[in-house]
């Protein structure tokens, strides 16, 4: 049998459902949104039926066996009874009556499948294996699920919204295709992408009474994450491979690095610990003039940009250029060092808050506030503090916290080179300095840590 593609306008169009199991709920409920009228006949249903059928009018149980009918009445009919002879009667009836027929058995064969849908309202992909596989369909399924961005919806709709506006301004089909490709190309659908849905339609409305997209230059501020690349968001991969520059730095991993588009150009802009590559300025300067130039500028940083990633500096100054941008958290080191060190940043027993800090040195100390910090019930997590972990044990035992206080060094966390060392307060200085130890590196101070012995699970390499 071949089965060709369709989408069909079925409301208020008569279904027949035979069988009121698994299977039987499972199309119902793929065609529930159809606008169909369901007669269900069986003479025992699911639960999901039940309430569906309470939620909608356009449904009718007729709890009983099926017996032979004509069936002309019905646009299409599902069959899904667990008696093989009731479906084999039921399709001979179909047969007579010239209906669209889906059945749940391979021995009985119908003429319409219903196929896996992946729903980008009003997109709407079909997936069907001609029966083959549903498992392999669901696969497919879900991949296309994860590559599509949600944000497809909206798109659509704003193109439909103004297609008949282009069609007007446009008299050449091969113009309207050049303005439509622009525009998805634009920073506009990115807008839309984003949400940004009514600053997006005016900026479509005028460059539609311009007769052309103003493709003007763009950044991403992009996060992403701890290293493990699987730890990246959909919208930071969608837009690694849209960017035609990428200005990174150190924290971002070569896994990561290996996903953004082969041909775009890569700029690396430190930053080693007391080696800036780039300073600041010349980073924000940099992604102003080449969005200035019409580039789409990817600026990528290790874990989230708002967390110790200057992320607020850069896009000041993107602010007062008027150049659009957007910004995609990531996953921040915290979060991802804990996790994949089995260390829970609260507990109900050990910790009822958790602070993020810098260790940063500064002329040779820290300026923090010490009596906050030396708390026994939270959970203190430092950034950049290798270098200062001697002067942070110290003051924190200085202003009260007990010298046992667990504390756990994460090293290159959630990559396969990830490697934890334990101690406490007291200890910690010194198994620094008598081990290698290499950057980036997280520091955790508090009772939690002491959980990592029983809740560890990720194996580096
Ligand atoms: N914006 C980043 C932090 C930048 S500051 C984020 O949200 O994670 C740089 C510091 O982050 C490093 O000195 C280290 O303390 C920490 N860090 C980043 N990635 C890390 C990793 N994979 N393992 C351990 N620490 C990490």
């Amino acid at each position: 049998m071949i089965f060709s593609p369709l989408f069909l306008d079925l409301s208020k169009k008569n279904c027949l459902i035979l069988g009121g199991g698994i299977i039987a709920t499972r199309k119902l409920l793929s065609l529930k949104d159809s606008g169909m009228i369901f007669t269900i006949i069986s003479p025992e249903v699911t639960k999901e039926i039940e309430s569906f059928a309470k939620d909608t009018k356009n449904i009718t149980i007729i709890r009983d066996k099926y017996s032979s009918q004509n069936l002309s009445k019905y646009y299409l009919i599902i069959i899904a009874t667990n008696d093989k002879s009731t479906n084999k009667q039921a399709l001979e009836d179909a047969k007579k009556s010239d209906i669209l027929i889906n059945t749940a058995e391979d021995s009985v064969n119908g003429n319409v499948l219903i196929p896996s849908v992946v729903k980008r309202d009003p997109i709407q992909i079909a997936i069907s294996s001609g029966g083959a596989s549903p498992i392999l369909t669901r696969v497919i399924k879900n991949r296309l699920e994860y590559s599509i961005p949600f944000g497809f919806s909206a798109l659509a709709k704003i193109m439909m919204q103004f297609r008949s506006k282009v069609k007007s301004k446009f008299k050449l089909v091969k113009e309207r295709r050049i303005f439509w490709e622009n525009f998805l190309d634009s920073p506009i659908s990115e807008m839309v992408l984003s949400g940004h849905l009514d600053k997006a339609n005016k900026m479509l409305e005028k460059d539609i009474e311009n007769g052309a997209i103003e493709n003007s230059g763009e950044v991403y501020l992009v996060g992403s994450g701890p290293g493990d690349p699987e730890l990246l968001t959909f919208r930071a991969l969608r837009l690694m491979q849209k960017a035609d520059v990428v200005i990174y730095d150190r924290l971002v991993s070569d896994p990561i690095m290996n996903l953004l588009r082969k041909d775009s150009e890569k700029i690396y802009v430190g930053k080693e610990r007391a080696d800036h590559a780039m300073p600041q300025e010349e980073i924000n300067d940099l992604l102003v003039r080449l969005a200035k130039d019409g580039k789409k500028v990817l600026r990528l940083k290790g874990g989230d940009p708002f967390i110790f990633g200057r992320g607020g500096e850069e896009i000041e100054s993107l602010i007062d250029y008027k150049i659009p941008f957007q910004i995609v958290p990531g996953i921040t080191a915290a979060s991802g060092c804990s996790s994949y060190a089995g260390i829970p940043l609260t507990h109900r027993d050990f910790s009822q808050a958790c602070i993020f800090v810098t260790g940063h040195l500064k002329d040779g100390s820290i300026n923090l506030n010490w009596q906050m910090l030396a708390h026994p019930n939270q959970t203190l997590i430092f950034y950049m503090g290798m270098h200062g972990a001697k002067i942070i044990c110290k003051e924190l035992i200085k202003h009260g916290l007990n010298k046992e206080t667990p504390a756990a060094l994460i090293t290159k966390g959630t990559t396969p080179e990830q490697k934890i060392y334990l101690g406490d307060l007291q200890t910690l200085p010194s198994i620094i300095s008598n081990n290698e130890i290499k950057p980036p590196t997280l520091m955790i101070i508090g009772n939690v840590v002491k959980l990592h012995e029983k809740l560890q699970w990720f194996i580096p390499k």
